[in-house]
Formats: structure tokens, C-alpha cells, sequence
């Protein structure tokens, strides 16, 4: 494994979605963690935020040349502002990171190291502590384990979107046009050469976490259809069951019809089998729905995110979107 290159350019890929007063911060706490011998970019993703970040990171950008920023024409959501960092910033290793202080900065300097010393990925995995509530805790761990079952990847408890990757594993995920996109799922999925570094999340700065339980909802369901066949599998399971049970019924029903005198009755499980069958069918139905949702937004094409601003390509022309190429 060669040493890397101690001249090189590190790219921090950071989303914001109204963090006014963590961005500051942040800020300054990355500064007092970036060792001086290489050089680096900060490249804030403003996903559409409502308060008072853009102007602040417009400021940081003024007073530091290294700070950079892309700013969406409306909420995008975490994964795409990820995605559309990553797109668009120039380094030979990227970091992405939180920007409500959770991810701590003094980790770069290890992942650096790693990176240095041949690995392509650095991956970090959260330890839970009192920070992480029981619930998230509970969800996260449930879903991760279930989720590592059902697919072909491999997902650790704790994984968060806190890593750095080479530029070589940057040009692999530029090439990714999914309309829904897990980054934590298709950077497991990838390969190269990785490895871990476990971190202790820092209380979160100010404000309330973004992802509500309906984002995380949407976020689990897009990992779970995204890398997943499962839920398929279980309708047709559930089908085969049932048409199963349903076929014995029947011959019971003949059986019941020619060997005895009493053949009117049975109005009760007559409904019930109905009612049942009629739930089912809905459910079964319902997860195809879900897939055909997901590939009807995909053949539609539309660009993931929609960037108003870019501090990378100033003078340029203001709106661009990242259209997904055939
Ligand atoms: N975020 C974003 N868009 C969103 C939701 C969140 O860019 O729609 C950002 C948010 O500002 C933060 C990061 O994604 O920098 C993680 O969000 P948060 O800390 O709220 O999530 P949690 O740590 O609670 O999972
Ligand atoms: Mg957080």
C-alpha cells in the first residue's frame, strides 16, 4: 500500500438546513482541527434554508476564500445536498459531514491518516451514547441489522453520512443518477478499500434535528426499496399462503357440499375469507405500488437538486441542475 501524496487538496462537503447558529461555529472548530500541510475547501450545501445560514456562510465565504457554498432553490433534502456537494467540489479526499456539530471535527485528522495510508473509504460508525436518544438508538440499530438481512450490503449499526472518500470513489459517485438516493447504502455497495474509525456523537448545537420522523421514514423506505427486493418477495410469499389456504378451504367447501345436508351456512367465514383476502390483496398491492412509484420517478429524469447559487462557478450562470445523464 503506497503512502499518499502529502500535497493534496481535502474537500469538507457539509449540508445546512437552517443551522444559523452552528455554522459559525462549525466553522471555527474545523479551523482549530485542519493541520497546515495540505490544502482544503469547505463546501457548504445550503439546502434551502429559511433563517439566517446562507447570509452567514456568504460572509465566511467573503472573509475565507476556502469556503464555498452551494445554495438550492428549495429543500432538497440531506441526501441530495450531500450528492450535490459531492458533485461539485474539487478535492483528491472528500469529508462529508454533519453541520449541527454532531460529526466532531477532530476526527479529520485521523481519517486523513487513514486515507494517507491507502484506504479509499474512511467510514465512521457512531457509538450511542446518552446523546443519541433511546428511540432513534432502538430504530436505528433495528433498521441497519434488518436492512444488512434482506440486501446485499452490508450496513454496521451507528452508520452515519460522517466520511471520507478518494477522489477515484468521487467519480464512481458522481456517476450514480438515482432519483432517491441512500449514499450510506451505495457506499457500502461500491467496494474499494475501506475502513472504519468508531466516534462518540457530540450533543447536537443549536436547534432541532431536521429529520423528522416522516424524513426518516422516507429515508429508511428509500434504503429499503433502493437496495431491496424483499418486501416483493414477502407479497408473493403472503400470496401463495393465502391461495394456499384458500384452495383447501374449497375442498372443504365440495367435501362439505356433497357429504352433507346442511350447505347454507358458513355466511360469517364467507365474509371474513372476503374481507381478509380483500386486505391482503391491497397490502400486496400497495408494495408494488411502492416500486412502480419509485421507477416512475426515475424514467421521468428530473434533476435531484436544483442549485441557484455556486460559489465554485462565480460569474457563471445562476440556476443549474444536476440532470441526470442517459
Ligand atoms: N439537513 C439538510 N436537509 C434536510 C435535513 C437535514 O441539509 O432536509 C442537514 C442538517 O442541517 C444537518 C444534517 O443534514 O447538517 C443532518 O441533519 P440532522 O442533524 O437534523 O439529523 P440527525 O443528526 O438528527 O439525524
Ligand atoms: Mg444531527
Amino acid at each position: 500500500m503506497l503512502p499518499r501524496d502529502s500535497d493534496f487538496l481535502l474537500s469538507i462537503v457539509i449540508p445546512i438546513y437552517n443551522e444559523e447558529k452552528n455554522v459559525a461555529v462549525l466553522y471555527e472548530q474545523i479551523l482549530d482541527h485542519l493541520a497546515t500541510e495540505y490544502r482544503w475547501e469547505i463546501v457548504f450545501v445550503d439546502d434551502g434554508s429559511t433563517d439566517e445560514s446562507l447570509r452567514i456562510i456568504q460572509q465566511l465565504h467573503q472573509s475565507d476564500g476556502r469556503v464555498q457554498y452551494l445554495m438550492f432553490s428549495r429543500n432538497f433534502g440531506h441526501q441530495n445536498a450531500l450528492k450535490a456537494g459531492l458533485d461539485h467540489c474539487n478535492g483528491d479526499a472528500i469529508i462529508c459531514m454533519d453541520g449541527d456539530l454532531q460529526h466532531p471535527p477532530w476526527l479529520i485528522g485521523q481519517m486523513v491518516e487513514r486515507w494517507q495510508n491507502g484506504f479509499d473509504i474512511v467510514c465512521t460508525t457512531r457509538i450511542d451514547g446518552p446523546e443519541t436518544g433511546l428511540f432513534k438508538r432502538v430504530t436505528s440499530d433495528f433498521f441497519y441489522k434488518f436492512l444488512t438481512r434482506i440486501s446485499n450490503i452490508e450496513l454496521r449499526s451507528g452508520s452515519a453520512d460522517f466520511r471520507l472518500i478518494d477522489r477515484k470513489v468521487l467519480e464512481v459517485l458522481r456517476g450514480f443518477n438515482e432519483s432517491d438516493i441512500f449514499i450510506r447504502g451505495v457506499v457500502a455497495w461500491i467496494g474499494f478499500k475501506q475502513t472504519e474509525l468508531p466516534y462518540a456523537p457530540a450533543k447536537r448545537g443549536a436547534g432541532k434535528t431536521k429529520y423528522t420522523l416522516r424524513k426518516m421514514i422516507r429515508f429508511a423506505l428509500s434504503g429499503l426499496l433502493g437496495f431491496s427486493v424483499f418486501p416483493l418477495r414477502v407479497a408473493s410469499l403472503i400470496g401463495l399462503l393465502v391461495s394456499i389456504l384458500s384452495f383447501s378451504y374449497g375442498i372443504y367447501a365440495v367435501w362439505v357440499r356433497i357429504f352433507s345436508d346442511d350447505v347454507v351456512s358458513g355466511w360469517a367465514s364467507v365474509m371474513a375469507g372476503i374481507y381478509f383476502l380483500g386486505g391482503v390483496q391491497l397490502v400486496c398491492l400497495g408494495i408494488c405500488g411502492e416500486y412502480i412509484g419509485k421507477i416512475f420517478i426515475q424514467v421521468k429524469h428530473r434533476p435531484p437538486y436544483i442549485i441557484k447559487e455556486n460559489s465554485l462557478q462565480e460569474g457563471t450562470s445562476s440556476v443549474t441542475s444536476s440532470f441526470p445523464a442517459l
